[in-house]
């Protein structure tokens, strides 16, 4: 880890929030246990501390995207035997081996990648395990209706492959009043009939926070670890995971007419104290936040003024007590004044596509 002393940034992670926010989704899904969506290196916070994290807390079912994502989880060596660790995209042809090698399960999405598991069955001669994912109106990923009727008409392509896990997929979970979430329900309970003593996983964030009387098996939680909201129009129940502090780099006075920042998009209509940021576009702060985001200054508000570049920002910080404003003085990006969703509202984005841009240029703490 690098000194916070000299950092131009410093990204906290809170990773005993992270536990307390998986066992709230815990108890929230009870009978069914909560497992833990990693993929995109656990959304930009860590895969290898955050696997670790759950892992000692007890948590056993671990999903990622791509068999690459998996192979450097396995590789850290930091799961448990008994833990399973799931590709949610599935395999490319000719992945099979690999994934093998590393005994994670595929999540088999369409009768080709079922074809492709069960001819590498055949080639090894043994049996391997494998979820299937089902399709029940997201049509994203997903064996569709007709392929779930073929595949139960000729239970033989399943030969050489043992199904671990039935999978769906929500589409609007994030609003438990979406019709949507009914008619999805109601396709998984009927397709799930097909597949008796099948354990079954549908809820991310939002379907786990859900109220009603079944969360199935296995929950798949991603957002909600991390600190996002579950519910979009609802108060938000997690812990903060991150929070992320700069520091002033540079400060300057302009006077009325002066333009800031590429472009000249602002300008100052009275004396303006202008601070610098050594934060940009490169450490994933959205350039859509040109002229609409903020920052914090010991609690104060300070307007983004002008265009994000790609390692710094301008800060409007006349109104900021002059105390506060020195080079080195520290400044709020992610914190108690402005969480994950209110940068997201801000840039016109969601809060996943803030973490998970976040990168690696930051000096970053784990607590
Ligand atoms: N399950 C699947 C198949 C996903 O693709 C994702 C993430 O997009 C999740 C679960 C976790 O979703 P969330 O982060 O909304 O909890």
């Amino acid at each position: 880890e690098q000194t916070p002393d000299h950092a131009y940034a410093t990204l906290h992670i809170d990773l005993d929030a992270l536990v307390a926010n998986w066992r709230t989704i815990g108890a929230a899904v009870s009978p069914a246990t909560a497992g833990a969506v990693v993929k995109a290196d656990a959304y930009g916070l860590g895969a290898v501390p955050v696997t670790q994290a759950l892992a000692d807390a007890g948590c056993r079912h671990f999903f990622v995207a791509h068999l690459g994502e998996a192979e450097a989880i396995r590789e850290a060596g930091i799961l448990p035997p008994d833990a399973q660790l799931y590709i949610l995209n599935g395999l490319m042809p000719g992945g099979e081996p690999a994934c093998a090698a590393i005994g994670a399960v595929p999540v088999l999405n369409c009768l080709a990648q079922i074809e492709g598991w069960a001819a590498f069955a055949r080639a090894t001669g043994r049996t391997w395990r494998a979820a299937l994912q089902v399709d029940t109106g997201m049509s994203r990923l997903g064996l569709s209706p007709d392929e779930v009727q073929t595949l139960i008409a000729q239970p033989q392509r399943l030969e050489g492959v043992e199904p671990v896990l039935l999978m769906s997929h929500l589409a609007c979970a994030d609003d438990p009043d979406a019709p949507a979430n009914g008619s999805q329900l109601a396709a998984f309970e009927r397709i799930g009939a097909l597949f008796p003593g099948l354990p079954r996983s549908l809820d991310n964030s939002g379907g786990a926070m859900q109220r009603r009387p079944a969360h199935f098996d296995i929950a798949r939680p991603g957002i909600a670890l991390y600190g996002g909201a579950p519910h979009e129009h609802a108060v938000n129940p997690m812990r903060p995971v991150v929070t992320l502090d700069t520091r002033i780099v540079q400060l300057r006075t302009i006077p009325p007419g002066a333009g800031v920042g590429y472009g000249l998009s602002f300008v100052a209509d009275r004396p303006t104290r202008i601070a610098t940021i050594p934060v940009g576009y490169a450490d994933g702060w959205p350039r859509h936040l040109s002229g609409k985001g903020s920052a914090f200054i010991a609690g104060h508000r300070a307007p983004i003024a002008g265009r994000v570049s790609m390692d710094s920002i301008t800060l409007d910080v006349t109104d900021v007590p002059e105390e506060h404003l020195y080079p080195g003085a520290p400044v709020e990006l992610l914190g108690p004044h402005q969480g994950i969703e209110d940068v997201a509202r801000d840039a016109g984005t969601i809060s996943y596509e803030i973490l998970t841009r976040l990168g690696h240029r930051y000096a970053r703490i784990l607590h």
